[in-house]
């Protein structure tokens, strides 16, 4: 019998021997080559910001998306879920959606969501805003996840929907018509996981962070996702309460206030957030990559577990939490100047940062501390970024 020291040198040496044959089977990985090609491809002109036209453009590009992995159409036979508008017969926007089924009998009925909006500005004034990493990154995550389910050897024993949801920044339209228009009841959701944002950093500065909001409702995912983040030690992977964040800023808002398990990624406000600015040449390739491959590894997990992710009512917030804010705002700290960050901030975030630190030398983070870190991170947010 071999060591398992020596089994890595042995495959090796079998992948010379046979050169352009695949030795063992490797499970296809989202890569950063096709984030890219499809970043630079939502973000061109033709899409003309993805509102209106444009958006219906960029809807129909899903849909082909969809065709070519040779994925089911989610809604009724059909790849389209029109939103109505207002004025009687006509659509304001349009949700894609489509289905890969699970291959357990049993499981099967049960769904994990990944999903992300497509939707983003438009053309202002004659200015397009290409809206590359608000929201083509999360649109990529998703095709690229939806690709390694259907490419890889072992199929999932939930059943999948990939959604990309229309008309999000202008009130999580999509996402809320979705929610009360399912095609399945939501109670059958074991997980929604959305993105939006994965391709840049919180304040043009934290690089090494992607942020996960909405495991204080569902801790038994934390494993996976620390198993997943483990895996890629230059990402940290810092989990965080969705309280933080006053208003549901993203897809996930429909499926909390439904107590549906949801994970929302995100890397963050940068400073190009909501400008002309926001072009693929800003986004950070690798650092997208490895967020995709954590969602997919997450994904993965909620897949095939034998139990379901279950919804906790009483939020349960980790004390890695605690060590997440400290780290945000140690980075946004260290770019005062850049970020013209104001005296009472900075005064508000170097306190905030000892008390962190006794907090996590102790192990414990009380609710009644939580809520005082949180009015300063919040206060920070709104006048920072
Ligand atoms: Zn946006």
């Amino acid at each position: 019998m071999m060591t398992r020291r020596f089994l890595p040198y042995a495959l090796l040496l079998l992948g010379t021997l046979a050169p352009g044959r695949t030795v063992f089977a490797q499970p296809p990985e989202p890569e950063q080559a096709r984030l890219k090609a499809i970043i630079t491809k939502l973000a061109d002109p033709e899409f003309e910001g993805r509102r209106g036209e444009g958006g219906q453009k960029a809807a129909a590009y899903i849909v082909e998306q969809f065709r070519t992995l040779g994925l089911e159409p989610l809604f009724d036979g059909d790849f389209y879920q029109n939103i109505p508008a207002r004025e009687e017969g006509k659509i304001q926007g349009r949700n894609v959606g489509a289905i890969l089924r699970g291959s357990d009998p049993e499981l099967r009925t049960q769904w994990l969501i990944v999903s992300a909006h497509f939707d983003h500005l438009g053309v202002r004034d004659g200015v397009l805003y290409p809206g590359a990493d608000d929201n083509a990154s999360g649109v990529a995550m998703m095709l690229e996840i939806a690709r390694c389910f259907t490419q890889g050897a072992e199929k999932p024993r939930r059943s999948i929907m990939f959604i990309g949801f229309d008309l999000e920044e202008i009130g999580l339209f999509g996402s809320r018509y979705f929610a009360e228009h399912s095609p399945i009841p939501l109670s059958r959701v074991a997980l929604f996981v959305t993105a939006d944002m994965i391709g840049r950093s919180l304040g043009g500065g934290c690089t090494e962070y992607v942020f996960v909001m909405g495991s204080e409702h569902v801790p038994s995912v934390r494993p996976w996702i620390e198993e997943a983040a483990s895996q890629r030690p230059a990402l940290k992977v810092g989990l965080l309460g969705s309280d933080l964040l006053l208003l549901d800023r993203s897809d996930y808002g429909p499926f909390r206030s439904r107590k549906v398990p949801f994970l929302f990624f995100s890397t963050g406000e940068n400073p190009c957030y909501h400008s002309p600015r926001d072009v693929p040449e800003t986004i950070n390739y690798p650092k997208a990559e490895s967020i995709t491959r954590v969602v997919f590894d997450v994904c993965r997990e909620a897949a095939r577990s034998p139990e379901p992710p279950r919804w906790v009512a009483a939020a349960d917030n980790p004390l890695a939490e605690a060590v997440t804010l400290r780290g945000a705002m140690s980075c946004l700290l260290e770019r005062r100047e850049e970020l013209q960050i104001g005296r009472t901030q900075i005064v508000l975030m170097t306190n905030a940062i000892r008390t962190l630190d006794a907090i996590i030398a102790r192990g414990e983070f009380t609710p009644s501390e939580r809520a005082g870190i949180l009015n300063v991170a919040r206060f920070v947010l709104a006048s920072v970024l």
